[in-house]
């Protein structure tokens, strides 16, 4: 694997290493022990002129790559990851803290996202041409679809290879030419993608990865005329500000941003289907999930039952080494994130907030924040209204399913929401009413490559995943002509 004895000082441009234009770097960490794993450039706007420049040239070519031609490349990038499996989970896990099994979960994901989109270019290519009611006599229409050009894609830490998949896979099958940077916090994983790139062969400056920080790639990628649409997931403040950049031009964004979800719980729900589904809402990757179940809606017969049930999980929880088998939750991804959720558990404490969690001793080292329950957060609080991004978890008791549902979207987000109840039946009524764009009905979350990813509201413009996360790349064209003579 490329990574310059740990020095990433190099971006991949043109299917070549080049050296990056910045003279500032930034240092990676291994969140569990500490310790510094690497050294990132912060990446500078000349190496985004360089980058742009080379998928500009490589995007007449790639769009007139045959769609079946270009469904083989993602399904040789799908291989290349999958014969890497056991070391990219592994990566995954040292760099980002999240135990192994769920970075053995993301890489599963990110393949099956790029198989997904290998055959979705095939049954795109099979569409070109689709005859359309004309409207008028002795004339005929047909639909076609173009790619949208080069697109900047840009992406957060806590899902290394998964966001990254969700936009690349569908945007290369759409024929659009890629300046992707991945999260300065987690460059490592992203890093192999290059030499997979190389591996399968595709065309020269079809995939340039560039590295660096907010500032020196990010920015100036948002700000590139050459970049004909930005796909950005990560937080609200920077998705605005690539929005705002994005005016210029007219340019598209797709946003993926935050969330405040909610989970329901009503009084005929299965208490220990409820309990397991309220911990992984809360728990996997350490809450760091944009669609962290983080507002715990419960219906008031239930309630204590409940809160006693999450409190003896949260504490049974094993927080350690994210690499060893035996472990539930690891750190979170870096010191600042650990102190923006301490940051918050601060404010619990000044607005008096009410905890039954036993403490948790945590591990000597390492970024960790111990899972908390608060009981009857009032909707006031800035924690029930703000994204944490931890394991930290409001609850309020409701009288009836009504309630339940104002309080669930009374927020500025939108992304998700979990149901448990008696029945599915019921459970999907109730989601029927929510203003998110998934729910889960008495099931986990699952995010399958041919479903549909994103939300309302504050939580972002747009889908990803499925037929809307090929559409995202693509214009729609009709071609209006008489019929032959
Ligand atoms: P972030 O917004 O700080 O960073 C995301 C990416 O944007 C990084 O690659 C960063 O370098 C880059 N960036 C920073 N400043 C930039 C600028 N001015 N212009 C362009 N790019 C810039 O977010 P984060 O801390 O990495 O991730 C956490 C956030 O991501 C949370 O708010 C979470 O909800 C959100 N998220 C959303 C989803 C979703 O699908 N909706 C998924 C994962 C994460």
């Amino acid at each position: 694997m490329h990574t310059s004895a740990h020095i990433l000082n190099e971006q991949f441009i043109d299917n070549a290493w080049v050296p990056s234009l910045s003279k500032t770097r930034r240092p990676v960490y291994d969140p569990y022990r500490e310790t510094r794993i690497a050294e990132l450039t912060c990446g500078d706007p000349a190496d985004v002129d360089a980058a742009v420049a080379a998928a500009r040239r490589a995007m007449p070519g790639w769009r007139a790559t045959p769609e079946t031609c270009r469904g083989e490349y993602l399904e040789a990038i799908a291989s290349g990851l999958e014969i890497r499996r056991r070391i990219l989970a592994e990566l995954s896990s040292h760099n980002n803290g999240k135990p192994l099994a769920e970075a053995y979960q993301d890489l599963d994901d990110a393949i099956a996202c790029y198989r997904y989109y290998a055959e979705a270019a095939v049954i795109l290519g099979q569409r070109q041409g689709t005859v359309e009611d004309a409207d008028q006599p002795n004339m005929e229409a047909r639909r076609y679809w173009d790619s949208i050009g080069v697109v900047g894609l840009i992406t957060p830490w806590n899902f290394p290879l998964v966001s990254s998949a969700w936009k690349l896979a569908p945007a290369l099958a759409a024929g659009c030419t890629v300046v992707f940077k991945p999260s300065e916090v987690t460059p490592l994983p992203e890093q192999v993608l290059a030499e997979i790139v190389m591996e399968a062969g595709l065309p020269p400056g079809v995939f340039n990865l560039l590295q660096g920080d907010g500032e020196g790639i990010g920015a100036p990628m948002s700000h590139h005329p050459g970049i004909d649409k930005l796909s950005f997931t990560g937080s609200n403040a920077v998705g605005e500000a690539v929005m705002r950049a994005a005016a210029q031009g007219v340019r598209p964004v797709s946003l993926e941003l935050g969330g405040k979800s909610p989970i329901l719980i009503t009084e005929d729900a299965d208490i220990e289907l409820a309990r397991d589904l309220v911990m992984a809402g809360i728990c996997y990757n350490a809450g760091q999930m944009c669609s962290a179940t983080s507002r715990l809606l419960v219906h008031e017969r239930l309630a204590d039952k409940l809160y006693a049930a999450i409190d003896a999980a949260m504490s049974e929880l094993r927080l350690g080494d994210p690499l060893a088998t035996e472990t539930d939750m690891g750190p979170l991804v870096s010191a600042l994130q650990q102190s923006r959720v301490q940051h918050y558990l601060a404010l619990a404490k000044e607005e008096g907030l009410h905890s039954e969690t036993p403490t948790l001793a945590l591990p000597e080292h390492g970024f960790f924040v111990a899972p908390l329950l608060y009981r009857e957060v009032p909707t006031t609080s800035r924690l029930w209204q703000e994204e944490i991004f931890g394991p930290v978890l409001c609850a309020r008791r409701v009288a009836n399913d009504a309630e339940a549902i104002a309080l669930a979207n009374d927020s500025n987000f939108g992304l998700a929401a979990t149901v448990v109840a008696g029945n599915p039946d019921r459970a999907e009524s109730i989601g029927r009413h929510l203003e998110v764009g998934n729910v889960w009905c008495n099931s986990e979350q699952v995010a399958p490559p041919q479903g549909s990813w994103g939300g309302m509201k504050r939580s972002g413009i747009g889908r990803e995943l499925g037929d809307s996360g090929l559409d995202a790349y693509l214009e729609l064209k009709r071609i209006t002509r008489p019929l032959k003579a």
